[in-house]
């Protein structure tokens, strides 16, 4: 079979409290916003699709409303250019013809790409489709429906998921950080890629299993279990991303569409 393919993009930074990420930490944390592109035989596939262009705005009330829920925790550093759409027009890629989005979960910065991927059929968990509809959730806004409800051709999965059904990409159900979230392994020759997403936003969040604020925070017991299995999964050989590490991620890609090999993932 031709290989699989899988390249990292940075697309853009956002600024908010650490304790945000790391319960009881102070001080600020600035985290990259990433994007996962996947060249498959049988198709081309996005894995989160970073924030909405409408961030690159100057205007306070504009910014506000993308950021929703968040808005008072977070700052921005998203330029013109740095979108996922861009990243993939200057890399040859034409954002039209991409087959599948992937969202981890429906979170501003992790679907706010959606809109420029207009032609993709679109995978969630089912559960995450549902959260993402709950009207107290959209009051609270904690979802911003602007940024997904787009009329995309949906597939909602329940659970793990065999994506091309040749056991290279499998959502894995990572319920915690959001009632639907996923993470995806990645085969590539016989290593294995976790990306964990929201489910695992930072390296030290692994290594000392440290729950983010609750704001963020579904299922605690869930997201314990999910850390557990990436653990296990580490164990085995995996090697893994975590969503949102700012010193993993630079040696990733510089923030252009980078390909990633599985002996270079520290
Ligand atoms: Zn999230």
């Amino acid at each position: 079979m031709e290989e699989i393919k899988l390249y990292a993009m940075t697309c853009g930074w956002i600024t908010m409290p650490a304790g945000f990420f790391l319960s009881g930490q102070t001080g600020n944390l600035a985290i990259p916003i990433p994007s996962y592109f996947i060249e498959h035989p049988k198709g081309t596939i996005l894995f989160d699709t970073g924030l909405e262009t409408a961030l690159q705005s100057k205007d306070p009330d504009v910014i506000s409303s993308a950021l929703g829920a968040f808005a008072d925790l977070t700052t921005v550093q998203y330029h013109p250019g740095e979108e996922v759409s861009a990243r993939l027009e200057k890399f040859g890629i034409d954002p039209k013809k991409i087959n599948f989005i992937i969202n981890s979960h429906l979170h501003f910065d992790h679907c706010g790409g959606n809109a420029a991927i207009p032609n993709a059929r679109w995978i969630l968990q089912k559960r995450e489709w549902i959260a993402a509809n709950n009207e107290e959730n959209i009051a609270k806004k904690i979802y911003t429906p602007h940024q997904y409800d787009l009329g995309h051709d949906r597939i909602e999965v329940d659970g793990e998921y065999d994506i091309l059904q040749d056991g290279t990409l499998i959502l894995i159900p990572t319920y915690g950080h959001t009632d639907g979230h996923q993470s995806l392994k990645v085969k590539l020759g016989d290593k294995t890629i976790v990306l964990t997403a929201d489910a695992c936003y930072l390296k030290h969040s692994l290594e000392k299993m440290a729950l983010p604020d609750a704001m963020v925070v579904s299922d605690p017991e869930s997201l314990l279990k999910n850390y557990r299995l990436f653990k296990s999964l580490q164990e085995k050989g995996a090697k893994i991303i975590f969503g949102h590490d700012p010193t993993q991620s630079p040696t990733l890609t510089d923030g252009e569409i980078k390909r990633i090999y599985p002996e270079d993932i520290q």
